[in-house]
């Protein structure tokens, strides 16, 4: 928890100096933090991007999960998903109002897959090296610990009628448009996008979400920056 001690000291120094604009960032060292004054009331988001049960911890190429780690609150949504699967409860209400919403709007979402174990990925990943080779299946498919999908905070969202699942045409079907546009209202954001492969070490998955709650999501989507860049980490 080095972010976090880090912060502290940086809150009280930044405190000594004055604060006196609203809604102020700090930047550089310690990106993940954000101080809002409001009136006489200080509010902090501590974001944390380390501890495995976070809804913002950080999995990449460059931050894996332990083989043993599932987490505590898995169960299986109440939403159309397209065989049977688990997702983190503490999404699940979110989950829920975003699916009303969508079909509200005409666009019929499913859930392709959901949490997956560490030893599922394991095979996943070992049967696409065999089929593509390690640096193909390297560009869409996670090496065992480094899947979002072991959170399970991370969804493939496919449209009801099976069009384009797992295929970059699902960019242009209505749910993956609604989605593109809608899904952080919700606290979800789009985890892979175009044209961004260089810094999330993955190509273009217009159907993978990512749930980090709906504060953070807004925030990400409206600076239009991935989670690499958002925090500033690696
Ligand atoms: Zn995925």
């Amino acid at each position: 928890m080095i972010i976090m001690k880090k912060t502290f000291v940086f809150f009280l120094l930044f405190c000594c100096f004055g604060c006196t604009a609203e809604n102020k960032i700090l930047s550089t060292s310690i990106k993940n933090i954000n101080i809002i004054e409001k009136a006489s009331t200080i509010e902090i988001d501590i974001i944390d991007l380390e501890s495995f049960d976070s809804i913002q911890i950080l999995v990449n190429k460059n931050h894996s999960l332990p083989e043993d780690y599932e987490p505590k609150d898995l169960i299986e949504p109440n939403v159309s998903t397209t065989k049977k699967l688990f997702v983190r409860e503490v999404l699940h209400d979110d989950l829920m109002e975003m699916f009303k919403e969508a079909e509200n709007d005409g666009a019929y979402l499913s859930i392709s897959s959901g949490y997956r174990s560490y030893q599922y990925q394991k095979t996943l990943f070992n049967n696409y090296v065999a089929r593509d080779g390690i640096e193909a299946a390297s560009r869409y498919s996670a090496r065992p610990g480094q899947s979002e999908h072991q959170t399970g905070l991370a969804l493939d969202i496919a449209a009801k009628s099976g069009k384009c699942t797992l295929s970059s045409c699902f960019k242009e079907t209505d749910e993956g448009k609604w989605l593109n546009e809608n899904a952080w209202k919700y606290g979800f954001i789009l985890r892979y996008p175009e044209g961004k492969e260089e810094i999330t070490g993955y190509m273009f998955e217009p159907w993978h979400f990512r749930y980090v709650g709906k504060k953070e999501a807004k925030k990400i989507f409206e600076s239009g920056l991935t989670v690499e860049e958002y925090y500033d980490v690696k």
